[in-house]
């Protein structure tokens, strides 16, 4: 038995002395560099006691030394979890006692207020910061790094990744070796990335963007990343003309656009600018062509399924789209009271099944159960539907579909509409309980810089273009929509906020 997933991401490597990290106030790593890390961390946790299959949870910032956790993880079998960096101890102590981690690693500044969970629950707690000190690497200096991966199959658990869990407790998604590496060689394939390619990586490596979609077709390709903290637009502007990649999220769009430094000249060069983890405004599309000449290829995945479906690498990247299914992934649209699967142009729940679909939610057989169909389809809650061409088009989340009066009200098909009304920068639709509706559609509005929304002239457009039971009842106007790291609104956060606007 072998390790695939190391044999394929860095066993190559093992002689490449090209860069991998280019960093912005540290010296680069070489693709040597992060093996010999890596296997010392492998090595030193060995040493106090961890074993294939223990999971090691992460709240660490984004370093290059973070990575090295990862791959060491993957290269003795450690399960990794990675733990957003805004977790509060209360939330890390939930993580902890569910996972049941052999190892906490965490920044030192979180050490103290993290103790008596790890202690609880029989945990080693460590250290690193983000410039790569720490009792981790301190300890990690001392022993001889591991050469060998240890032998894992195919379906042994390579990570979970815990879900933002917008809608009750945040679940483990348990990913093996299998899913990784299919989903890396489909997208290294797909995408066409070699070792000619720089990735301008600015996203968080806790989430399955910036950690597995990104990292790991960049590893298998053998290209290199620059590698920055996060997002920070002087510095987008500063890397884009050393890069020939880009992935973001919608917002890293937008900003770029915000800034009039965004040019051809500044992008010229550039091979391939991918987005995903929330949609991307159609208006953004073709904004961002205009100004630049390059189409954005949007693609759509998620936690527990790695990517599902991608626009085309050649052919028409259509905006407003997540393109095709990948090679390997069905994907199909279903009415979720007759089970039939849905007609062109209808709107159902997507479901998705390939080999980069997840194992199931760690200790939870019976939500797993619930979610994955007789013949192998994972029920991703998403809404969706598939146009004349074979475009799938997500329309949002099932929880977030409105039922008012017994008429089911999609809240995309709204906002695109609120979207195109003068001085309308953005807009989310959301339901408030009613007392004769059941629910009723309640309109958040935000202004362009330096603009008022006349909303009359709103009203009159929405009644001009809707059915009465799709019209909002009530607009509120907001400075900002509420967005977690990844760029999605947080539409519970909103329907909380308005849940009184019909009592
Ligand atoms: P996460 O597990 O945090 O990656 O979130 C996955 C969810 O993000 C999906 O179920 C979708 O609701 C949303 N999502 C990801 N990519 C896209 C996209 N390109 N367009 C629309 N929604 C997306």
């Amino acid at each position: 038995m072998t390790n695939f997933l190391y044999d394929a991401l860095l066993a190559p490597h093992r002689n490449n002395p090209s860069v991998l990290f280019r960093l912005k106030d540290r010296t680069d790593w070489s693709y040597q560099d992060l093996i010999r890390s890596a296997g010392k961390i492998a090595a030193m946790l060995d040493s106090i006691g961890t074993s294939p299959g223990d999971r090691v949870a992460a709240q660490v910032h984004k370093s290059p030394e973070a990575l090295a956790l990862y791959i060491a993880c993957v290269q003795y079998g450690y399960v990794y979890l990675p733990l957003n960096t805004a977790y509060t101890p209360s939330e890390i102590d939930y993580f902890v006692s569910d996972a049941k981690p052999a190892v906490l690693v965490c920044d030192s500044s979180a050490a103290d207020g993290l103790r008596a969970t790890t202690e609880s629950n029989h945990c080693q707690l460590l250290t690193l910061d983000i410039d790569g000190t720490g009792t981790l690497t301190r300890q990690a200096d001392t022993v001889t790094a591991a050469t060998e991966a240890k032998p894992r199959d195919k379906d042994d658990l390579a990570a979970i990744l815990y879900t933002s869990g917008t809608t009750g407790r945040s679940k483990g998604a348990m990913l093996t070796q299998r899913n990784l590496l299919s989903n890396a060689v489909t997208l290294h394939e797909y995408w066409q990335f070699t070792d000619k390619d720089v990735l301008l990586h600015g996203l968080p490596i806790y989430h399955t963007h910036g950690l597995f979609v990104a990292t790991n077709t960049i590893l298998l390709a053998g290209g290199s990343m620059i590698f920055l903290s996060s997002f920070n637009i002087d510095d987008y502007i500063e890397y884009l003309p050393k890069a020939t990649t880009m992935m973001g999220v919608p917002t890293f769009y937008t900003r770029l656009l915000a800034d009039n430094r965004l040019n051809k000249a500044l992008v010229e060069h550039m091979r391939l600018f991918i987005s995903g983890s929330a949609p991307l405004l159609a208006e953004t599309h073709v904004e961002f062509e205009d100004r630049t000449g390059k189409i954005i290829l949007e693609r759509y995945g998620m936690t527990e399924t790695n990517m599902s479906t991608s626009n085309p690498y050649e052919g028409e990247r259509r905006a407003g789209t997540v393109g095709f299914e990948l090679p390997g992934v069905d994907a199909r649209i279903i009415d979720p009271e007759s089970r039939e699967e849905k007609a062109t142009d209808e709107i159902g729940i997507l479901e998705v099944r390939g080999d980069n679909v997840f194992k199931g939610y760690w200790q939870m057989p019976e939500k797993t159960a619930q979610e994955f169909t007789d013949d192998g389809f994972f029920i991703t809650g998403d809404l969706a539907k598939r146009d004349a061409d074979g475009y799938l088009h997500i329309v949002g989340r099932d929880k977030d579909l409105i039922i008012s009066g017994g008429f089911n009200v999609y809240p995309k098909e709204i906002e695109l509409i609120l979207d195109e009304q003068a001085n309308v920068l953005e807009s989310a639709v959301v339901a408030a309980p009613h007392a004769d509706f059941g629910e009723s559609v309640v309109a958040v509005l935000v202004a362009q810089p330096g603009n008022s929304i006349d909303i009359d002239a709103v009203k009159s457009a929405a009644s001009a273009q809707l059915a009465k039971f799709k019209q909002p009842k009530e607009y509120v106007i907001v400075d900002t929509l509420p967005r977690n790291t990844m760029g999605k609104v947080q539409k519970n956060l909103l329907r909380e906020q308005v849940k009184d606007t019909f009592a």
